[in-house]
């Protein structure tokens, strides 16, 4: 009998424990709820962007949307800020000869960003980090971050930038292999998907269409061309993913998941950027009254 009572007792804590237990998906958030939520992470919110495109013979298309948002929930597990649900507005005019793309105009992958940050903001978060899953969006969110000093804003985004850890890519090629074209659906995401979704990478399907770099601007040198992808890799495979593995996939997610996570912290508890970016504001309405 006593056991019995102990076993209840211990069973009303753990239920007490969980209920206390923010989700930290936003969609998950009761309205109540939501308002503890942006307290508890420090008005910090993430946004995790994917996209609709091909991903080689064997991976699904949403592909950049599961990785990104994967890596975005596994990191506030450790530190708690709140992740918003599936973002698939994104710069992909380049796969639009393949099935499947999902490619918005550009003027609206920018306003629809706009807004959703401007939305975060009245909503209560000061903070925003965007957790890129999409290799097509590096030049657009560098200059859409730049683009955010053109009007006084109430919030601060920072876009994550993971580095490369050679160690653990040499552990993963150890497991695996080192693909000398692995940049889109190769061994290194194709390893990483197999961690996250195993049941959508179809790996025996890889050899299916080629991932070797086709050269075809070689002569170009020194020129940018937007066409530049299509003509080094117009299956929009980049690498070979039919030697991927999940344990190399894990390393490399583990290690990307521990450098956000040290990021959310580190921007939870920034103070440099919002004040910096406030004199800024400030200084710009008079730039005449700047020091010189
Ligand atoms: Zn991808």
């Amino acid at each position: 009998m006593k056991t019995i009572a102990v076993i209840f007792v211990f069973l009303i804590f753990i239920g007490s424990v969980q209920a206390q237990k923010l989700p930290y998906k936003m969609e998950e958030l009761t309205a109540p709820d939501f308002v503890k939520a942006v307290a508890e992470s420090a008005e910090t919110c993430i946004l995790p962007i994917g996209v609709f495109e091909k991903h080689g013979p064997h991976m699904p298309l949403g592909t950049d949307l599961l990785a990104a948002r994967e890596i975005a929930c596994r990191a506030v597990q450790q530190e708690y800020a709140v992740v918003f649900p599936w973002y698939y507005f994104s710069q992909i005019n380049e796969a639009r000869h393949q099935p499947g793309t999902i490619a918005y105009s550009p003027d609206l992958i920018w306003k629809i960003l706009q807004e959703t940050l401007d939305e975060l903001n009245r909503n209560g978060f000061k903070k925003i980090i965007i957790v890129n899953g999409h290799g097509g969006n590096n030049a657009f969110l560098n200059y859409f971050g730049m683009a955010q000093l053109s009007e006084k804003r109430n919030y601060a985004l920072y876009v994550f930038q993971p580095s490369e850890n050679s160690e653990v890519v040499k552990k993963a090629e150890g497991l695996t292999f080192h693909d000398p074209f692995d940049q889109h659906a190769g061994n290194t995401e194709t390893s990483s998907m197999l961690n996250i979704v195993p049941q959508l990478v179809h790996k025996e399907r890889a050899g299916e269409q080629s991932g070797v770099d086709q050269q075809r601007m070689k002569e170009l040198k020194n020129i940018y061309s937007g066409i530049w992808w299509y003509a080094r890799f117009p299956n929009h495979y980049s690498g070979d993913g039919s030697k991927a593995a999940a344990e190399a996939g894990k390393l490399l997610n583990d290690d990307e998941v521990g450098q956000l996570v040290e990021t959310i912290r580190k921007v939870k508890a920034d103070k440099v950027v919002p004040e910096l970016q406030n004199q800024f504001y400030k200084d710009a309405e008079n730039p005449l009254k700047t020091k010189q």
